[in-house]
């Protein structure tokens, strides 16, 4: 059994200031297990076409309480019950450290048999085989999962505070600097000449850049949802940062900000993880701006995690 535990905090009982909701609905993992799930799931789809989201109902970071009813629940079967899954004994599940997921998406009508148990599963091929060859360039491992039968179950082992590729981190100066800007996942060079459209599921991708004339032009008029992910460290308690959402026209003037503000905790430690559902014209460009209040008493660090983008139509 490998241990997960991570930043001397209690299993079950890890403040959400310190994870990353990975889907806007309050699926939260340690920030890098969060860095490398959105990637990894990036990567997947553009491989095989299939989205593989957080299963419902508490499949990433799970509470002290949430695991005793689960265990409860898995007690009660073996006793003659109803059927529950098999649920860890409370203060040892891997949910409990933010860093194991359970996983939708990967479900089908083949059956496969692990080398390793000998046990029979009922997978999308195309997907399980890529999820077996690729997840753990993106840190993930089902060993737990196998050996207790559970298909849906993955953990993180990547150690915390590694730096993903593909995310930026920088030091926000506490003068209200302004440093990020999203672009496209792909192509991001064109994107800036002439802007590309954004499809639904695009992925956005944040890099660091001199230019204003972000051109992330929405190609359809329509409902949208953007989910930035923000993580940051190292400020005093009670200083914070904004993150903004703004749109501009195809000119680049800026239309509408949607400001967001994240608090330090008393470790200092600050994630925002908004989900913002506007209505976009064509033509609109978006991106966001993370600015630290000139009133902090310390310069954090702050890790932009690459950004969900839906358009809904
Ligand atoms: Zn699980």
């Amino acid at each position: 059994m490998i241990n997960l535990a991570w930043g001397g905090l209690t299993n079950g009982a890890i403040p959400t200031s310190r994870l990353v909701d990975v889907s806007g609905r309050e699926d939260y993992l340690e920030p890098t297990a969060a860095a490398q799930w959105l990637w990894m799931r990036t990567d997947l789809h553009a491989a095989t076409g299939v989205w593989i989201n957080p299963a419902p109902g508490s499949s990433c970071n799970r509470s002290r309480a949430t695991q005793d009813a689960f265990y409860a629940s898995y007690r009660s079967y073996l006793a003659g019950g109803p059927y529950a899954p098999v649920a860890a004994v409370p203060g040892t599940s891997n949910h409990g450290w933010a860093r194991a997921i359970d996983i939708t998406g990967y479900e089908g009508n083949d059956t496969w048999t692990s080398p390793r148990t000998g046990r029979t599963y009922r997978v999308n091929l195309r997907v399980w085989n890529w999820l077996l060859a690729h997840a753990h360039e993106y840190g993930f491992d089902w060993a737990t999962g196998d050996s207790s039968g559970e298909a849906w179950h993955w953990e993180s082992l990547t150690p915390p505070g590694t730096t993903v590729a593909g995310d930026i981190t920088g030091t926000v100066k506490p003068k209200g600097t302004k440093f990020m800007k999203h672009y496209p996942n792909t192509d991001w060079l064109a994107a800036k000449k002439e802007g590309r459209p954004i499809a639904p599921g695009t992925r956005l991708r944040l890099l660091k850049s001199n230019t204003n004339k972000a051109q992330n032009l929405i190609g359809n008029p329509g409902p949208y949802s953007i989910a930035p992910h923000v993580a940051g460290k190292g400020f005093a308690a009670g200083d914070s940062i904004q993150l903004t959402l703004k749109f501009a026209d195809a000119k680049g003037k800026e239309s509408t900000h949607y400001p967001v503000i994240g608090v330090a905790d008393a470790q200092g430690n600050i994630a925002i993880s908004p989900s913002f559902l506007r209505e976009t014209v064509s033509g609109n460009s978006v991106y966001c701006d993370v600015e630290a209040n000139k009133a902090n008493k310390k310069t954090g660090t702050i890790t932009l995690f690459a950004c969900d983008a839906y358009l809904f139509n």
